[in-house]
């Protein structure tokens, strides 16, 4: 037997520093799509990418920092979000198979020969190899099959990140389409905006690591079109619409390249600074503010360190805190107080059309007062 493929020295010291990152008795969080999906949305924040990369369990350092996180589903949404994937998925997935005919109108009958195979193995990597198999012998058959709950691997900061799309459907023709299965509903057709975009984030990440494994497999291709069900308008009845996730696909791959050079952020950092939840929160405080970060509003969303984030954000004045359009349209004024200062004709320059617009917008609400006053 050959021995295991040595580590490159560069490897192991990344591994160790990231260790003592997250703390020498705190193991490694992996990354899943949501985790990668929500990095992609916030390219800029060096620190949720750093806390990523290490596998920190930012829930847990929120909690330490006294922040502690309002974040994620509530056990009843939970509940009702598996009792509809369960109905989609029901006889074989005849209803998710309808869905998919009809939303990429592929002319005929919805299929009825669909194969399923199983795809249960020991630990994450093994049912990542029994999948890869599946979508192998699936597009040669060049039949349709619906792999539920597949596990895709998209190596990440140099190790493995394990995923696992609600389902992936074969076509005849080799393309492989992702499926995700949300419980927010389709109104009309169309559902929240925030909630298809953060879908589709996800999604892109999954075709990224199908991508992997269509890259060594004859014949397949990966649909940038993914397949969204959610149910039709507040019932319980399946409705699907088609995302086109390339641009996603795009940010997101830009995104993991990026973090892939962890090793230069946390090079930046002072010597022995650690997240380990078990340091005091003033230490924690300490390490965490030395990675710069990109608080927007949305953060409250997808983020565990929301709240902290936001408290410096506005302890500091910075013009983040009120959204990223606002921050957009402020230009090189970057607190409120100087926006304040700028709006009073106090700073800046009344040329800058920033200055201009803030000055106007001023007069407009003292006149707007005066004329309230003067009513009464
Ligand atoms: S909450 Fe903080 S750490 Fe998380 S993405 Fe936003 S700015 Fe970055």
């Amino acid at each position: 037997m050959s021995p295991p493929p040595r580590e490159e020295p560069q490897a192991v010291t990344l591994r160790r520093r990231l260790a003592e990152l997250r703390g020498p008795a705190v193991a490694p969080r992996p990354l899943d799509a949501r985790a990668l999906a929500a990095l992609a949305a916030n390219p800029g924040c060096k620190r949720r990418a750093l806390l990523d990369g290490a596998g920190v369990d930012k829930g847990a350092l929120a909690a330490a920092l006294g922040s502690p996180a309002a974040f994620g589903q509530s056990q009843f949404a939970f509940m009702r979000g598996n009792a509809f994937e369960a109905r989609v998925k029901a006889d074989g997935g005849t209803e998710l198979m309808r869905l998919l005919h009809q939303a990429f109108g592929v002319p005929g009958e919805p299929p009825g020969d669909v194969s399923a195979p199983d795809l249960t193995a020991a630990g994450p990597e093994g049912r990542a190899a029994r999948t890869a198999l599946a979508l192998r012998e699936a597009t040669a058959s060049g039949g349709w099959a619906l792999l539920d709950h597949p596990m895709l691997a998209l190596e990440v900061a140099g190790s493995p990140a394990y995923l696992e799309p609600d389902a992936v459907v074969v076509h005849p023709d080799g393309t492989w389409t992702v499926v995700e299965i949300k419980s927010f509903p389709l109104i009309d057709g169309s559902a929240d905006a925030a909630k298809v975009g953060a879908a589709a984030r996800q999604s892109a990440v999954y075709v990224l690591a199908l991508e992997r494994v269509a890259e060594v497999t004859e014949g397949a291709e990966v649909g940038h079109r993914v397949l969204l069900v959610c149910p039709k308008d507040f019932s319980n009845l399946p409705a699907a619409s088609v995302v086109d996730v390339r641009k996603q696909r795009a940010v997101t791959r830009r995104q993991l390249t990026r973090l892939t050079r962890i090793e230069d952020i946390a090079a930046a950092l002072p010597e022995g600074t650690t997240f380990d939840p078990e340091c005091s929160p003033e230490e924690l405080d300490t390490a965490v503010e030395s990675v710069t970060a990109a608080y927007a509003p949305e953060c409250l969303a997808a983020c565990e360190l929301a709240f902290h984030c936001r408290a410096r954000a506005r302890a500091a004045g910075a013009v983040e805190a009120l959204g990223r359009s606002v921050r957009g349209e402020l230009g090189g004024l970057t607190t409120v107080t100087g926006v304040l200062a700028a709006a009073a004709g106090k700073e800046g320059d009344p040329a800058d059309p920033t200055v201009a617009a803030l000055l106007r917008a001023a007069a407009l609400r003292a006149e707007a007062l005066e004329g309230s006053t003067a009513c009464r």
